[in-house]
């Protein structure tokens, strides 16, 4: 069996992977309704939340979109926090539906700054909302949310934040962090296949979203939120997603979020440390390295695409690259979801026959 270990989609356990199987059913009859409302419940005590939780039929990318459109107008300044290709993203979309963006722009595998939130809040008071990525994947960084969102929330900006490849792994409160708008997806830390996109709003965001003129209509919240009162979606959702999802939420809340944060945190202090053992470097500053992905600058010498391939091919362990412009510079390791110490070990075990074959020299132990 293959070792799927990219930042997501991640592997499926049997129990979810039985529950994609089941025979389809009106998806605005009662047992289906009782499904949503059962996902929803349980979303929010991973979300750590009482505020409403939408379930969006899309990648994360779309509820990124949603959470855009809901809240802003035209015009209306933002200020996006960018360390990597994801930052990047959040931003493109905020522009290319007229608000007014003033990128806040860290170096790649560097944590966004607090204190230079704080000066561009300063500089412009008529900034509206602040983007922030709480874990860029790209690069292995997670920004400290809780720092950048305390600066956000002095100002009484609106937060809106990509939690895609967080939320469900590392710690993200998503009330005591005062995040207004916190967008997931089902195939990063939820054990579940891609196809939902998971959306928590605030009151705050409500009250933006009230106000906010971005056109919208299949990712309208207000349409959502209505829908869910009857315990439908506005629209035929991904039915077969939300069995799987609502399987995986059961095994999650077994586990227990403590439990699962500590598991992620773990297996990320392994990856590390394996990496390092074989002599390799982290590209992230390792006060900030991610605890579901970590990233590894590719030595002078090393051919990454080699690497990947013999990986995949030979040890059947199935690694990602770097995006964008870390292309060729990285490659990454996911360790989100469904993982256990023994993935682990066995990524480490296939890279240091792997490395050698590459044009990498294993040093150390
Ligand atoms: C995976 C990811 C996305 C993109 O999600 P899609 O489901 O591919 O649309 C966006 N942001 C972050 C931080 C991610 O990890």
């Amino acid at each position: 069996m293959e070792n799927l270990r990219i930042p997501g989609p991640t592997p499926l356990p049997d129990e979810v992977r039985q529950a994609m199987s089941r025979q389809m059913i009106n998806h605005r009859g009662e047992e289906f309704g009782r499904i949503l409302e059962g996902v929803t419940v349980k979303l929010k005590q991973l979300f750590q939340t009482k505020g409403d939780i939408l379930l969006l039929t899309s990648s994360g990318t779309g509820g990124l979109e949603a959470a855009i459109v809901n809240t802003l107008s035209p015009g209306d300044k933002v200020l996006a926090v960018s360390n990597g290709v994801f930052g990047d993203r959040f931003a493109a979309i905020a522009e290319q539906f007229g608000a007014e963006v003033t990128p806040l722009r860290f170096e790649w595998g560097k944590p966004a700054e607090p204190d230079a939130v704080r000066r561009a809040l300063h500089a412009d008071p008529k900034i509206k909302a602040v983007l922030v990525t709480h874990n860029e994947t790209s690069t292995g960084v997670t920004n400290d949310l809780a720092a950048l969102s305390s600066v956000v929330k002095e100002f009484g900006k609106l937060l809106l934040v990509d939690a895609i490849s967080s939320l469900g792994s590392i710690d993200l409160p998503v009330d005591k962090w005062r995040c207004d708008v916190t967008v997931t997806g089902s195939q990063k830390a939820w054990m579940a296949p891609p196809g939902l996109a998971m959306v928590s709003v605030s009151e705050e965001g409500w009250r933006a979203q009230a106000q906010a003129k971005m056109p919208r209509v299949y990712w309208d919240f207000t349409r959502a939120r209505s829908s869910l009162e009857k315990k439908q979606t506005p629209w035929t959702p991904a039915v077969s997603v939300v069995f799987a999802l609502s399987v995986a939420l059961d095994m999650m809340l077994k586990e227990g979020l403590p439990n699962i944060l500590a598991r992620h945190a773990r297996l990320a202090r392994a990856a590390r440390d394996g990496v390092k053992s074989l002599g390799l470097s982290l590209f992230a500053q390792e006060s900030h390295a991610s605890n579901v992905v970590t990233a590894i600058a590719a030595p002078d010498g090393l051919d990454t695409k080699k690497l990947l391939k013999l990986m995949r091919e030979e040890q059947h362990v199935v690694l990602a690259g770097g995006q964008s412009r870390l292309d060729g510079k990285i490659f990454r390791i996911g360790h989100m979801g469904w993982v256990t110490g023994e993935d682990i070990k066995t990524v480490m075990s296939a890279l240091k026959v792997t490395l050698p074959q590459a044009g990498f020299k294993v040093g150390g132990s």
